[in-house]
């Protein structure tokens, strides 16, 4: 790969090059009768970014070097990209000579970059439409099962000779798993979707884990397994973490269901949690069984993977373990295991933890300031379900010099932005008395309140209301389940610079 070299002269009127190397003449196509005396902008044309164009005349004009990507045009017409690097040439006293410029043609490497993006939005939408099939498919499927099952156990019940007896029997069982499948696909499809919604709550630990030990008891006692967890005296206290219940407890019985259909008979199953720094809490599944093998972890967490377990009387759909994972992650969790084979396996969660004493919003719509203490940046929520204030106020608990105002309804949440002026709106986009949309426009027309950037937090993904809600004046837009790391970068870009900025757009 060889380089175009110009060297023009800036004293002369229109900076003529006065020098190029042949590298530039094979480049270009031109010859050194039509370069040479020309200004470098011959090369220039139609589809010429005009904003890099001005860029290289300001670093020109004052004397910078500078490097840009630009599209240039050879004589045959045809385009070519070109990273360009121009850099002046001083003299000892600190007299600009010329300048030298460094042309390279980069033009496979743009095109195989732009060639990148767009497979990887065609990847991106056939995952979307697969999830989407998927889910619509299991929907489907469901309701003929609910009749096959139904009438499957009618019959069991109705006294039959054996035979038959048996061959209803395993129409039952083979229904049962067809089920499981069924819903877990189900689910797992509707969070890739972003269809399943979390109601985050402040949960108890030990009494999710007291109810799926009560269910998972029988299964444990065919085994002959035994179960230990800590009981109220001995275990840690304190322990709420920030989880939707129903979600955290299906995850904790799926790993509790593998502890026991993975585990050695007669083995043991252990339940504990600790404290995981200081905004956590680690639940853990200790078994006894055969363990997994470290170059099989990572098949661990995949759709369908059953590691072997297909090949054995082991009932399973090898979707647990991925949909625990999602559904963890969604709430803004982690979950991993630790294995030796031979001797078990840990499996291990992670949620954040919560105060367990949280003020509650009034339901009637009351301004709540939720949070006290030197104001260093002040957030209006306009929301009106009860398990994302919490959620909030549960963040903002953590971060004193934050404040927070809430509100329940639109109107509610305009007045409270004109009076109190906050730093930042997060505004969901369906309230009870106005549309989101509306609020936004209000905000935005109005003189009191046109300057506060708004963030809309909504559970509706779709690309096109996005960038109609941006088109009308939002400054961002985030997705439900609320990715808390995303929110918390919004609110610390958005605040951090209040010292010595008035303020700052998103
Ligand atoms: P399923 O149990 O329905 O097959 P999972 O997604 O829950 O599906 O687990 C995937 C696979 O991981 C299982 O088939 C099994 O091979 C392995 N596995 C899960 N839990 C354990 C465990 N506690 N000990 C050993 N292997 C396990």
């Amino acid at each position: 790969l060889s380089s175009g070299v110009t060297i023009t002269d800036p004293h002369l009127p229109d900076k003529p090059i006065i020098f190029a190397n042949p590298a530039f003449y094979s480049l270009t196509g031109y010859s050194p009768a039509e370069v040479i005396g020309k200004n470098c902008r011959f090369l220039q044309g139609p589809k010429t970014d005009p904003g890099t164009v001005q860029r290289i005349r300001e670093a020109i004009a004052t004397r910078r070097t500078f490097r840009e990507n630009l599209l240039n045009y050879r004589k045959d017409g045809t385009e070519f990209w070109s990273e360009l690097t121009v850099g002046p040439i001083f003299d000892d006293d600190g007299k600009l000579i010329n300048f030298v410029g460094l042309q390279t043609d980069i033009t496979e490497r743009v095109l195989s970059g732009a060639a990148l993006r767009e497979a990887k939005d065609e990847a991106e939408k056939a995952n979307r439409a697969k999830s989407e099939f998927l889910s619509r498919m299991s929907h489907e499927l469901r309701t003929p099962m609910n009749a096959i099952l139904g009438f499957a156990q009618v019959l069991e019940m109705n006294g039959l000779a054996d035979q038959p007896r048996e061959c209803v029997t395993h129409i039952h069982k083979a229904g049962t798993h067809l089920l499981a499948l069924i819903n877990e696909v189900l689910d797992l499809s509707g969070i890739e979707a972003g269809r399943i919604t979390f109601s985050l709550e402040v949960v108890r630990v030990q009494d999710v884990v007291r109810e799926c030990l009560d269910l998972i008891r029988p299964l444990a006692a065919a085994r002959a397994l035994q179960l230990t967890a800590p009981n109220d005296a001995d275990a840690p206290a304190g322990a709420h973490v920030l989880a939707d219940r129903q979600r955290f407890k299906q995850v904790v019985l799926n790993l509790l269901a593998n502890a026991v259909k993975y585990n050695r008979e007669g083995g043991s199953l252990q339940v504990s949690w600790r404290e995981e720094g200081a905004d956590r809490w680690q639940i853990r599944v200790e078994d006894t069984g055969f363990g997994i093998a470290a170059e099989e972890l990572g098949r661990l967490f995949v759709p369908f993977e059953r590691l072997g377990a297909e090949l054995t009387a082991t009932e399973g759909t090898g979707l647990g373990l991925a949909l625990s994972k999602k559904l963890i992650e969604a709430m803004g969790g982690e979950i991993g295991v630790a294995s030796v084979t031979g001797e078990g396996s840990t499996f291990w969660l992670k949620l954040p933890r919560s105060a367990s004493s949280l003020q509650q919003c009034e339901a009637g719509g009351e301004a709540t300031e939720a949070i006290a203490g030197a104001s260093s940046g002040a957030v209006l929520y306009i929301e009106d379900n009860l398990s994302n204030l919490t959620l909030i106020e549960f963040l903002f608990s953590h971060r004193p010099r934050l404040k927070l105002f809430a509100a329940m309804q639109g109107r509610l949440g305009l007045e409270l932005a004109r009076q109190h002026q906050p730093d930042l709106i997060l505004l969901d986009l369906h309230l009870p008395d106005l549309l989101g949309d509306e609020v936004l426009a209000i905000l935005k027309n109005d003189p009191a309140t046109k300057h506060i950037p708004v963030a809309m937090l909504t559970a509706d993904a779709t690309p096109g209301r996005e960038a109609r809600l941006l088109a009308a004046g939002a400054d961002a837009y985030l997705t439900k389940p609320i990715d808390v790391s995303a929110l918390l970068r919004l609110i610390e870009k958005t605040l951090a610079p209040r010292a010595d900025q008035p303020r700052q757009t998103l």
